[in-house]
């Protein structure tokens, strides 16, 4: 590893990997590689210390026990995350990840509400129902355009009213729902896929943060993967 090499975390894969989330972080370590920036993809395991020095902090999602499993874990290591966005560090978190970065969390069939981390302001709650399947949304960030992935969970998160949500739900058709956060370079989202392997302009937009521009790459199959599956939505 050279000083330069970029360093992008993944945090709690045994706890937050639903879904295949980790392959969020091979695609930011992949698409730095493919152009000529050395990157390494860090694994941090539950039980070892969050480095306070990653690049980028990668988190997904889980299942409500894992989830607040993961959430005793971090909670007494949050001022890192908190310091890592205070230098626009990007977090990237899915689902499960999302919802314990918010401000309270509860689960069905549990009574009382948790405290997440303080990261943004917003608050999980069970729906009643499962929302289940495909979704697209329209993201309103330079670069990124419409977003599709796939949504499994049985809470959703109401932000605070000083908060952006991460895009505005397309398809299913007739919801008026918003779906995650961005706030400065933390950004939040209910969709699995791995949403960065099916939106490859999401990916370059979490990296620019960390490396400034980007040049070009062949990801023709990437590209195409992101075009057929909104084709099928839309
Ligand atoms: N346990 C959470 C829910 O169902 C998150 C699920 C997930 O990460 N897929 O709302």
């Amino acid at each position: 590893m050279s000083a330069s090499t970029v360093r992008i975390g993944l945090v709690y894969p045994e706890l937050l990997g639903t879904y295949g989330d980790r392959g969020n972080a091979v695609v930011l370590v992949d698409r730095l590689r493919w152009r000529g920036i050395d990157a390494e993809l860090v694994e941090v395991a539950v039980r070892t210390p969050l480095p306070g020095d990653l690049d980028v902090y990668v988190i997904g999602g889980g299942e409500d026990a894992a989830q607040l499993a993961a959430l005793d874990e971090l909670r007494p290591q949050v001022d890192r995350l908190q310091a890592a966005l205070e230098r626009d560090v990007p977090v990237f978190a899915v689902c499960a990840g999302f919802q314990l970065l918010g401000s309270t969390i509860s689960l069905a069939g549990r009574r009382d509400p948790v405290d997440g981390l303080g990261l943004y302001h917003g608050h999980t709650a069970p729906t009643g129902s499962r929302w289940v399947g495909e979704a697209l949304l329209e993201v309103d960030l330079e670069g990124v355009g419409p977003v599709g992935g796939f949504e499994n969970h049985g809470a959703s998160t109401t932000l605070g009213p000083d908060e952006r949500p991460f895009g505005r739900i397309r398809h299913p058709v007739g919801d008026d729902r918003t779906d995650g956060v961005v706030r400065g370079s933390l950004v939040g989202t209910y969709l699995h896929g791995p949403v960065l392997a099916r939106n490859p302009g999401l990916a370059d937009h979490v990296l620019r943060r960390v490396v400034g521009d980007l040049g070009p790459i062949d990801d023709d199959l990437a590209a195409e993967l992101h075009r057929v599956r909104l084709d099928a939505l839309r």
